[in-house]
């Protein structure tokens, strides 16, 4: 079965440029000119922005244990209807991904069910499971999640938010920093990498404490979580990895301070990266008003400032990849007010279509939108080039964007369980016009089509080549992994020899 898609103009992090692709039994075959290739189907991409498939990498699709906030059917369709063929779980269902066992459990499940390819993520206890970290690598985890900070029920394994309010024998205490250097020392030694939750817990408890009661606006919000603590923690964060050569990356990096630890960290040569989330780049405290509840997350959406050094990150390779931090709670949940509320949005069907509003506000150039929501995160997360490439004997994974078109975000036009977005209303400028997965077509304008076709994809870390704690070899292998990350030179050459360049979109 070969696939044509025509007169698209192709976009990599090396630039964008018209070429057709021929793809057969579901990996890409040729790039380029491709005219002496009989096929079965055509598509026309006249006009269109053809995408290496997004990944995003940050998904809580609740499944199982919490499957009356979201599953994996429906966190899947959404991901498929908007413009994502890959997504990473996070592991925090109930039970939780903590052995390799549990990891093979859950891929056969939600390999029955999955509209788009699936990572897993595995979740690292600290000393609890520190010997089962290898296992998780071995099994194909894309990284582990430290919820740095968080205390967890002894029986369920899910996150305690309010830890005075449990009996202390059903606790499992937040793992201390020593814990941490064990679990990093491990994470190093199988190559793997470690996503950490940076908000360190003694800030956030002292600004509790001076706020008093409940939070009652948002500016008190703001001020019970302060950016320090996110600082604080990446520079712990940094420290630890310098000390152990572990990969770490710090996912939804919310903060002006926080980007400015994470850059004194990569300017060292620490093996330090991070991610940033949708939410953060377009929404500011002003939208609390407005928005209300529904964009209440840990870690909160700032300010006008944060939310420019987010950006300015972004740009600058500072921040190598972007995902959703898709956290659906019900409609009933949502509504409760700012101070009982629980943290976490939709995000996984919008994370395309407002990254690509932002890229045609002039915001972020094409090559940034497929390096940090496509290339970056493959290579970050162990899956390239089988993920995120346009290259033959990659999957034939594309978003195919409408830069002419417009999209107005309509909560109830979306496909999760309980669909309410803080984008709702929104005019975006663009669309996505389709969805295609390993060559089949998962989804048209917003709509789904077809079965559900997703698969495991397992990741496969590279041990590092330097072990060496010597900080002038650290900072070059480093700067190699980062260039890697960034500006990568794999496209060959022959597919930009023969086209001309796209015009601007
Ligand atoms: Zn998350």
């Amino acid at each position: 079965m070969r696939l044509r898609i025509a007169n698209g103009s192709l976009v990599t992090p090396r630039g964008t440029s018209r070429a057709d692709v021929v793809c057969r039994d579901g990996t890409i075959e040729r790039v380029g000119d491709t005219a002496d290739l009989r096929v079965d189907q055509q598509i026309d991409a006249t006009g269109l922005l053809v995408f290496p498939g997004f990944i995003d990498p940050h998904v809580h699709s609740r499944d199982p244990g919490l499957t009356h906030k979201e599953d994996f059917a429906h966190s899947t369709r959404a991901a498929a209807a908007g413009g994502v063929t890959t997504l990473l779980e996070m592991p925090n269902a109930i039970p939780p991904v903590t052995t390799a066992a549990v990891f093979e459990e859950r891929a056969a499940q939600h390999g029955r069910v999955a509209f788009v390819d699936f990572g897993l993520w595995g979740l690292a206890l600290g000393s609890e499971n520190l010997a089962d970290i290898a296992g998780l690598f071995d099994a194909g985890a894309v990284a582990v999640k430290l919820f740095w900070g968080y205390a967890l029920d002894r029986r369920t394994r899910s996150l305690v938010y309010n830890v005075a309010a449990e009996a202390p024998e059903n606790v499992i205490q937040a793992p201390d920093n020593g814990s941490v250097l064990a679990l990093c020392r491990e994470v190093a030694r199988v190559g793997g990498v470690l996503g950490a939750h940076c908000e360190d817990r003694g800030v956030i408890d002292a600004a509790e404490r001076e706020v008093g009661h409940p939070v009652g606006s948002y500016a008190e919000f703001l001020q019970a979580r302060p950016a320090t603590a996110e600082a604080v923690s990446i520079a712990i964060a940094a420290e630890l990895s310098a000390a152990t050569n572990c990969r770490i990356h710090v996912v939804h990096t919310s903060s002006a301070v926080g980007i400015r630890a994470v850059r004194r960290a990569q300017g060292e040569g620490v093996r330090l990266t991070a991610e940033t989330c949708p939410h953060y780049l377009a929404f500011t405290q002003a939208d609390a008003g407005q928005v209300g509840g529904l964009m209440k997350v840990y870690p909160p959406i700032r300010t006008l400032d944060d939310q420019a050094a987010l950006w300015e990150a972004v740009r600058d390779g500072t921040i190598v990849s972007l995902g959703s931090d898709h956290a659906p709670h019900t409609l009933a949940e949502k509504s409760q007010g700012l101070a009982a509320a629980p943290a976490g949005l939709l995000g996984v069907e919008t994370i395309v279509p407002v990254l690509v509003h932002e890229m045609l506000g002039g915001r972020l150039p094409p090559d940034r939108l497929a390096a940090v929501l496509s290339e970056g995160t493959a290579r970050l997360y162990g899956l390239y080039p089988r993920k995120g490439a346009l290259t033959p004997g990659s999957d034939a994974d594309f978003t195919l964007v409408d830069p002419a078109s417009t999209t107005i975000v309509d909560s109830a036009r979306l496909h999760s369980l309980h669909p309410q977005s803080a984008w709702h209303g929104r005019p975006l400028r663009g669309s996505i016009s389709m969805t295609i997965l390993r060559g089949h077509v998962i989804a048209r304008s917003g709509e789904v089509v077809g079965e559900p076709r997703g698969r495991l994809v397992r990741a496969k870390h590279e041990r590092s080549s330097s072990t060496s704690h010597h900080p002038s070899a650290a900072m070059l292998a480093f700067t190699r992994e980062l260039e890697e990350v960034i500006s990568p030179d794999l496209m060959p050459a022959t597919v930009f020899e023969a086209t001309a360049p796209a015009p601007d979109a």
